[in-house]
């Protein structure tokens, strides 16, 4: 059976994508094989694709007749920037423009999904949220480190590791006490900060740890070490953004699931 066969078979409507509409979606990962079928037919109806940094070329691929507009934001850059992204949604909305917000990941998953619909509900703005896998779970899976584990873990904890060692950072040695694994969005900068409150919480520092670059992309790339190494053999491996964090036994995992 072809692939549209199989899509005609789920009996699939998408909904109406109306003008003056905005619709706030998660790309996933990188990989296209990690996009919903929302997000896939709104890329086809989209008049224009207000994208970020981390939405892969493939993806954006698809809505080639729509108009793209970047809107990436690298690595802590100052909220004006948050504040212009969301004017030029409102400007386009008022136009008449079906939008199509597209961002990596889930939308509502450190993403700044919150804000910008909030906005949008601010000025009356019909939206639409599509979810997206997040980078965290997907990347995972792809890189052959299970989220829970029985007789491992019974949660799994979320991060972001961009506020790491600021006043507003959050309890590190209170995650590590939890004794359960802990996933690090925007984390890399900051990973020996983050490894040192982790230890200074009792994690052992034979702890399995790794990041994943580029996740679910052919560009990706994993480091596996402990909780001690990590920093150390990330930076050796040349490892940049963007990529993530995981610490704790389900990483051992790998080395019998890894294909
Ligand atoms: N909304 C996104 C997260 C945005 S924050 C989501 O749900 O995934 C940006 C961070 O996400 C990056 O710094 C990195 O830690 C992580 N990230 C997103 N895509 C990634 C990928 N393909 N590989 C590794 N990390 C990724």
């Amino acid at each position: 059976m072809s692939l549209a066969d199989a899509i005609t078979r789920l009996d699939y409507r998408p909904r109406d994508f109306l003008p003056g509409h905005v619709w706030l979606a998660g790309a996933g990962p990188g990989d296209p094989g990690c996009l919903t079928l929302d997000v896939l037919s709104a890329l086809t109806d989209a008049d224009c694709v207000v994208y970020d940094a981390l939405v892969s070329e493939a993806v954006l691929e698809i809505a080639r007749g729509a108009e793209l507009h970047f809107a990436g934001k690298r690595g802590g850059k100052p909220s004006t920037d948050q504040e212009d992204i969301t004017k030029r949604l409102i400007g386009f909305a008022w136009a008449g423009k079906r939008v199509l917000r597209l961002k990596g990941g889930d939308p509502y998953m450190f993403g700044r999904g919150g804000e910008e619909a909030l906005a949008l509900v601010r000025e009356g703005i019909p939206f639409r949220v599509l979810p997206g896998l997040t980078s965290a779970l997907a990347g995972l899976a792809g890189a052959s480190i299970p989220a829970t584990m029985r007789g491992i873990n019974k949660a799994v904890v979320l991060a972001t590791g961009h506020a790491a060692g600021t006043d507003e950072d959050l309890d590190w040695a209170a995650l590590a006490r939890t004794g359960q694994p802990v996933v690090i969005y925007m984390g890399l900068k900051n990973l020996p900060i983050i490894a040192a409150q982790l230890a200074a919480g009792g994690l052992a520092a034979e702890t399995p740890a790794a990041v994943i670059e580029h996740a679910t992309t052919p560009r990706e790339r994993v480091v596996v070490a402990t909780l001690g190494t990590l920093a150390e053999e990330a930076a050796r491996a040349d490892i940049g953004a963007p990529a993530l964090i995981v610490i704790g036994g389900i990483v051992s995992m790998r080395a019998e699931l890894r294909r």
